[in-house]
């Protein structure tokens, strides 16, 4: 594949394009316009060939057989934790727990971490802008343990203010889990500052990476964060794969998430005794060919270079923003400076499910609503926006045809 830049383009996008099945497709007539990225990204063929080479030449259970096909399965999907560990630059690769996705990640820090440690009175502090997947899970804790939970403000550009955070942490707070980039408005969050600032109080700091692991340059030594999430789907790999990174002195003081086969070193009636990270926290027959075949999304990503990735999709989201701001009653949410390839927007007198279903005939795939993040449309007064996200295989053509599709839209209902 070549990543070789020229005035226009950071890759071959063409060559990129073919390499997704999907977007050779029509839907509705129209050449398939795929800008749902954000809340899944198409998978490459390399992708697809990994889940059916796993299938069709060595399904069998991993860990347990003694059998050749057990043992080049078990190789494979330990395969895909070093290569996640050096993804993130985790220092070692007993720190990547294998999970469904970032929903299952927070849900096992929240019940692993949070059982155990978090009693009346402490603190959780995350941001306004979360996804419904990093509050839920906190405020069940918080209601089972008669803890408080705080959120840090956002203002008009979509942004949080270290000055806030400063002011909402105290001696109290025990866990800060913070989006790195918010799905709704594309921000990217001071991760790194907001950790120190957790750590100076001796809270533990926790990253939703959904949208960063494909969008940002990821180092979770660099950001000395105790937990990172992310879901495999997001980038390129399969739904039902996922990881949580946490620090090994953390995870060792931790209890399992989950009871049963692979988490245990010895049972007995008695007592068990529990397996070592990453292990302890692996119950059951875990999603083998998926784990398997992510270890190709990350390697596609590394392909094309993380670096050319953000500077090629920065590059298309600032092209967005331009053509998109010619649409008459447009307004924006989420013009931080540091954000990530997603363009979230009302139009005056047009409800967002129409411009949906309207964008569609024409081929074209946004989502509509409020992206689960209520309480962020709920801030700014809105039932939920219009979201294009973009990746690696779009095209400022392909914005354009969005832009004055939205034009149309709008000339219909004037
Ligand atoms: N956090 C963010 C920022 C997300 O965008 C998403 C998914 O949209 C999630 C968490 C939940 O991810 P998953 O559904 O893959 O568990």
């Amino acid at each position: 594949m070549s990543t070789v830049a020229t005035t226009d383009t950071y890759f071959d996008i063409k060559k990129i394009r073919t390499d997704f099945p999907i977007l050779q497709q029509k839907v509705n007539g129209k050449p398939l316009v795929y800008f749902d990225n954000a809340a899944t990204t198409q998978k490459p063929q390399q992708v697809i060939d990994a889940i059916n080479k796993y299938y069709e030449g060595y399904n069998a259970n991993i860990h347990r057989g003694l059998h050749s096909l057990a043992e080049k399965a078990t190789t494979a999907f330990e395969e895909t934790r070093l290569t996640f560990q050096k993804f993130i630059n985790a220092a070692e690769s007993e720190e990547v727990i294998f999970t469904k996705g970032t929903t299952d990640s927070i849900n096992l820090v929240a019940t692993a971490y949070g059982r155990k440690f978090i009693k009346a009175s402490d603190e959780i502090l995350i941001s306004g802008m979360e996804h419904h997947s990093n509050i839920v899970p906190w405020q069940m804790l918080c209601e089972e343990k008669g803890a408080k939970l705080k959120v840090i403000p956002v203002d008009e550009k979509g942004e949080i203010s270290l000055d806030d955070v400063k002011s909402l942490i105290n001696k109290n707070t025990k866990i800060v889990s913070v989006v790195f980039a918010s799905n709704s408005l594309g921000t990217v969050n001071p991760v790194k500052e907001i950790g120190q600032l957790a750590h100076k109080f001796g809270a533990v700091m926790m990253i939703d990476g959904a949208q960063a692991a494909s969008h940002c340059k990821v180092d979770v030594q660099d950001l000395d964060c105790d937990f990172f999430a992310t879901s495999g789907h997001k980038m390129y790999g399969p739904t039902g794969s996922g990881i949580l990174y946490g620090k090994r002195e953390i995870l060792e003081k931790m209890n399992p998430y989950q009871g049963g086969g692979e988490m245990i070193k010895d049972v007995s009636f008695e007592k068990t005794t529990y397996n070592d990270i990453p292990y302890k926290f692996e119950a059951g027959t875990p999603n083998i060919a998926d784990i398997v075949a992510l270890k190709s999304a990350v390697e596609y990503i590394n392909q094309l270079g993380k670096e050319n990735i953000v500077q090629y999709e920065n590059d298309i989201t600032a092209h967005a923003h331009k053509r998109l701001a010619e649409v008459p009653g447009i307004h924006f949410y989420g013009t931080a400076t540091n954000k990530v390839s997603v363009v979230s927007f009302t139009i005056d007198n047009v409800h967002p499910y129409d411009v949906g279903m309207m964008l569609d005939a024409k081929g074209i795939a946004v989502r509509t609503g409020h992206h689960c993040t209520q309480p962020l449309m709920d801030h700014y007064g809105i039932d939920g926006t219009i979201r294009a996200s973009f990746s690696v295989y779009n095209t400022k053509e392909e914005i354009d045809f969005l832009a004055d599709s939205l034009k149309d839209i709008v000339a219909k209902f004037s």
